[in-house]
């Protein structure tokens, strides 16, 4: 428990005792029965519980948005006093008291719990002294670019490069699954991977809190406090719900007794507006503001726990409603990681022209990059680059030993005006220009990734109706990767600019009350996902711009994890519904009950606490994702 809800914790037991004490001198008669002496005494248990509602309750009405639950509360617990139902006024603030108190305490420990499962927060970064000797400072106070050094069994507290030395890196905590990394000098590691085995020294390129670890946490942790301020369900339903009641309400304390008055009966005030207050305590919407919220952050915990990062509830409830789904080919279908088939029409030495590639795209974070590296063999000297450009959907040009050297596909030939011989083999094919002239083409195949036959046909059993694959890559690698797919529907040649406007005719032509989401690696492929209606980035690690600009992050690239990631919302979503069902259901019998005068406030409590613990512990039931 935080300190917060210590202290409301610690005015709920001041004011139980306060009132069970008070109640005893009044029944036993050590206290003359006296309204006032009674009002006084009452007044004060009912202030330390509730001071903070009514402050509340009176900002709203001060900013003129007063239709919240502090308002019903505050009316309903105000209005029983003044008709001198102390005992019950005091009772019902008492009880909400403990309702939020329950439910903060359950938010608090879902997101402890989540924090916890993602054990990637590293309190301390070793720097080196002058003399040699290491000491161990505030991760926030490393400046960029200093040398932090990472031993065995340590975690990476910040993003940078390696400087010396040579070691495997676990990368469980960050991605769910552990497939050890091997780094050595020049790589690029990112901050909540485990180092192994080697020392390492790590040049810091962030600051603290802009590495990935630090980063990632953010995000779950503002996915709940996120939920507050969008448009959530709680707040839409109260704004309509809230002032109907209050309504309701008045009309109960006016109507029955003006009508009585006009047919010349007693009026009998009281009575009605006692049954106003109480169908105002009833309507209080207590279960349905502390389990909506809890069953969304439970089904976020419970995702987040499985490797699927939802951004808040806003987006889980739009993941639940994905019916379209387009999807990126390289990265997200397939492994990202080519083989080099063959270097065709090339009338330098096969290696030499590989190096030359290799050398233009060393820059580059686009698998094709490294997958050229790698078949290169070796870390690019970078000394031999100099000027470059890389273009989106296109490839890159760079300024290598002096020549210009161009490394792409047919577009970025045609635009470079360089006459480029086709390939008859199917698979990607990369051009290489050298100082304007044709130098070959490398041919290079993608394999699909284990799971990705199995997860396009999942999606239809998640209920995504129409699943569009939008690639970059050459008409027939795409074709040869539908057909492999089960056979999608698929667009090729498309430039990152033209993905988003395939998505936007998507868009215009889905069904009512559907959703599309887009999936990618988030290599040139920012701009869609922020402009689908859902945008998911899968194998996210370390690529800032895709973890900023998806709402939902699939922490591994395993493509299955997009039909899991839909399932878990639509549980959720399920619970959601059940829970505002149940709630109201019940609400509107009480409401019913109360203005007809068979139940009093005291059932009204009743009802909301029993309805309350049955919808919390029904919300809890989202965190439970394992199986889905
Ligand atoms: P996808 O949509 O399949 O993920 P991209 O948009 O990343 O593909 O790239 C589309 C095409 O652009 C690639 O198939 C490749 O031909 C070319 N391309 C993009 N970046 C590079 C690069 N760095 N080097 C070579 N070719 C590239
Ligand atoms: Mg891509």
């Amino acid at each position: 428990m935080n300190k917060k809800q210590k202290k409301v914790l610690r005015r709920i037991v001041l004011s139980v005792l306060l009132l069970g004490l008070i109640y005893a001198l009044f029944t036993l008669h050590v206290l003359p029965e006296n309204r006032w002496l009674e009002l006084g005494l009452y007044l004060i248990p009912y202030l330390v519980i509730g001071y903070d509602i009514l402050l509340k309750a009176a900002k709203g009405l001060r900013n003129a948005q007063p239709f919240d639950e502090n308002f019903l509360m505050a009316v309903a617990t105000v209005g029983a006093i003044a008709l001198g139902e102390y005992l019950e006024g005091a009772a019902v603030m008492l009880f909400y008291q403990i309702g939020e108190l329950f439910q903060s305490y359950a938010v608090g420990k879902s997101r402890r719990s989540i924090s916890a499962l993602m054990d990637i927060r590293p309190d301390t970064a070793n720097v080196a002294r002058e003399d040699g000797t290491l000491e161990q400072v505030d991760p926030d106070e490393v400046p960029v670019g200093t040398v932090i050094w990472v031993q065995p069994g340590e975690k990476i507290p910040i993003d940078g490069v390696v400087v010396e030395g040579q070691s495997t890196l676990d990368t469980a905590a960050l991605t769910g699954e552990s497939v050890p990394r091997d780094v050595w000098e020049g790589e690029e590691v990112v901050s909540g991977c485990v180092n192994l085995n080697g020392l390492l020294k790590v040049r810091t390129t962030r600051e603290f809190g802009e590495s990935t670890a630090s980063k990632i946490l953010d995000l779950v942790e503002n996915a709940s406090s996120k939920k507050s301020r969008q448009e959530n369900f709680i707040s839409r339903f109260a704004r309509v719900y809230t002032p109907v009641v209050c309504l309701g309400a008045l009309l109960l304390a006016l109507l029955p007794p003006l009508a009585n008055l006009l047919l010349g009966r007693g009026s009998d005030w009281s009575t009605w507006i006692y049954r106003a207050l109480t169908f105002l305590v009833i309507s209080c919407p207590c279960a349905l503001v502390i389990s909506i919220p809890l069953s969304f952050f439970a089904g976020i915990g419970g995702a987040s726990g499985a490797g699927v990062l939802v951004k808040g509830s806003k987006y889980m409830e739009t993941l639940s409603r994905v019916r379209l789904l387009a999807f990126d080919k390289t990265g997200t279908m397939t492994q990202g990681v080519f083989e080099v088939q063959g270097v065709h029409h090339s009338a330098m030495e096969e290696r030499e022209l590989l190096e030359l590639a290799t050398l233009a795209e060393s820059y580059s974070t686009h698998p094709i990059s490294r997958s050229l590296q790698r078949a290169w063999g070796g870390v690019p000297d970078k000394s031999r680059v100099g000027e470059l450009r890389e273009i989106p959907g296109q490839g890159v040009v760079a300024q290598v030993d002096g020549k210009s050297v161009a490394v792409g596909n047919d577009k970025l030939m045609a635009a470079l005006g360089v006459e480029a011989i086709a390939c008859r083999s199917a698979g990607t094919v990369v051009h290489v220009a050298v100082d304007g002239a044709y130098a070959g083409h490398i041919l290079i195949t993608d394999m699909l990734k284990p799971t990705a036959r199995e997860a396009v046909a999942a999606l239809k059993s998640a209920g995504v109706e129409r699943a569009v694959m939008l690639t970059g890559d050459s008409r027939s690698a795409a074709e040869e990767t539908a057909r492999a797919l089960g056979g999608v529907e698929y667009f090729a040649g498309l430039l990152p600019a033209d993905k988003v406007a395939k998505v936007e005719e998507l868009l215009a032509r889905k069904p009512k009350g559907a959703a599309l989401a887009f999936v990618g690696d988030g290599i040139n492929d920012a701009p869609v996902l922020s402009r689908a209606d859902l945008g998911i980035a899968m194998g996210a690690l370390g690529s800032d711009a895709a973890i900023e600009a998806a709402d939902v992050v699939l922490m591994d690239d395993n493509p299955l994890k997009v039909a899991k990631a839909i399932r878990i919302a639509k549980k959720c979503l399920r619970i959601v519904y059940e829970n505002i069902v149940f709630a109201i259901g019940v609400k509107l019998l009480c409401l019913l009950l109360g203005a007809l005068g068979l139940a009093n406030m005291w059932a009204a409590i009743f009802a909301d606490v029993g309805v309350m613990v049955i919808a919390v512990l029904n919300a809890i039931r989202a965190l439970r994702v394992k199986n889905l």
